[in-house]
């Protein structure tokens, strides 16, 4: 078997135009333009390219898009002062603090002083317990396993019933939200971790497989049951030595070319997960706009 290769950035270039359009309807309809602000502290490299990028992306889907970038060294009462801010600006519908923080700011603290109404990023504990509790209406699901959701919908269905989901990976972020998603839609799910005895025999029984782990290409062709469809989170950089020269390239959990052999669908790494995730980002901004309008989500 040659798996297809699932094209996230195809994907996310087609959800990105219906967003647009629903933008511009919600505008001329209700004269509502999403409002996404995006909180940047310090100047770590990778983190102002993702806030770059996703400026980028709310702006060519026609939102209102505030980038506040703070000092390295701002006290946390100062962040916690601009989030309250955002939470009261009517113009701003979506507010993301770009993770990870600096040491001396609480991670927990300010990612939950974020109005849960304003929460696109999904990490707010209201959202979470309605995810948790299938209360999804109104609740904003964080973006990376929304995304992941909406590439296996594609391969399965919307119900995948009677099929068994193996999750490699217990975040908050991506694992545990996964395993929600997943068990919602009445996939039979086993969360894997790094305490997971024979983890190789666990994820051979899968027809899912979700590798969110964060090491280079650790899942294997001979743990894959064929056919499975096999959803790589990863993103990790790694060294290779290409004509004698060393190079740094990006690269999945999920060891591609082997298990294309035998799975039957697995997206590319870079171009698969990742601009879903920032789409899924916009998505829910366009969602909360809507429901702060009274309309449906
Ligand atoms: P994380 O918080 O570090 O969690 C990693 C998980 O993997 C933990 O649950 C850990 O288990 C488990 N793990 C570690 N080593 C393992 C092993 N040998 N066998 C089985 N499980 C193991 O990472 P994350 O934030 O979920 O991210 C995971 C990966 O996805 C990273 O590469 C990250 O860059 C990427 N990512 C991509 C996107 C995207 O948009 N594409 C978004 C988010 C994350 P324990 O809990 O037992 O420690």
């Amino acid at each position: 078997m040659t798996a297809k290769r699932i094209d996230g950035k195809a994907k996310a270039e087609q959800l990105a135009r219906t967003i647009t359009e629903q933008t511009a309807s919600l505008l001329k309809e209700h004269g509502i333009k999403p409002g996404l602000a995006v909180v940047i502290i310090g100047d770590d490299p990778a983190s102002q390219v993702y806030v770059r990028n996703k400026k980028r992306r709310a702006e060519a889907c026609g939102f209102h898009s505030v980038q506040n970038t703070l000092a390295e060294n701002v006290s946390q009462p100062e962040v916690l002062k601009l989030i309250g801010e955002l939470n009261g600006d009517d113009a701003i519908h979506g507010i993301l603090v770009q993770l990870p923080l600096p040491g001396h700011l609480d991670e927990q603290i300010v990612t939950q002083s974020i109005s849960p109404t304003k929460d696109v990023d999904g990490f707010h504990f209201v959202n979470i317990g309605k995810l948790t509790a299938g209360h999804t209406d109104d609740a904003f699901v964080p973006c990376t396993p929304a995304g992941c959701m909406l590439m296996i919908e594609d391969e399965l269905g919307a119900d995948p019933s009677g099929k068994n989901a193996v999750i490699i990976g217990r975040s908050n972020i991506v694992g545990k939200p996964m395993a929600s998603l997943l068990m919602q839609r009445h996939a039979t799910i086993t969360v894997a971790h790094s305490r997971t005895r024979d983890l190789a025999k666990v994820v051979r029984n899968a027809d899912i497989v979700v590798a969110a782990v964060g090491r280079p290409d650790m899942v294997k062709a001979d743990w894959i049951k064929p056919g499975a469809v096999v959803i790589d989170v990863g993103i990790n950089r790694v060294e290779k030595l290409i004509d004698g020269e060393s190079k740094s390239r990006l690269t999945g959990d999920v060891d591609y070319d082997q298990v294309c052999a035998v799975a039957s669908a697995v997206p590319p790494v870079p171009g698969g997960v990742g601009p879903m995730t920032i789409t899924m980002l916009m998505f829910n901004t366009l969602r909360s706009a809507r429901l702060s309008a009274g309309l449906k989500g």
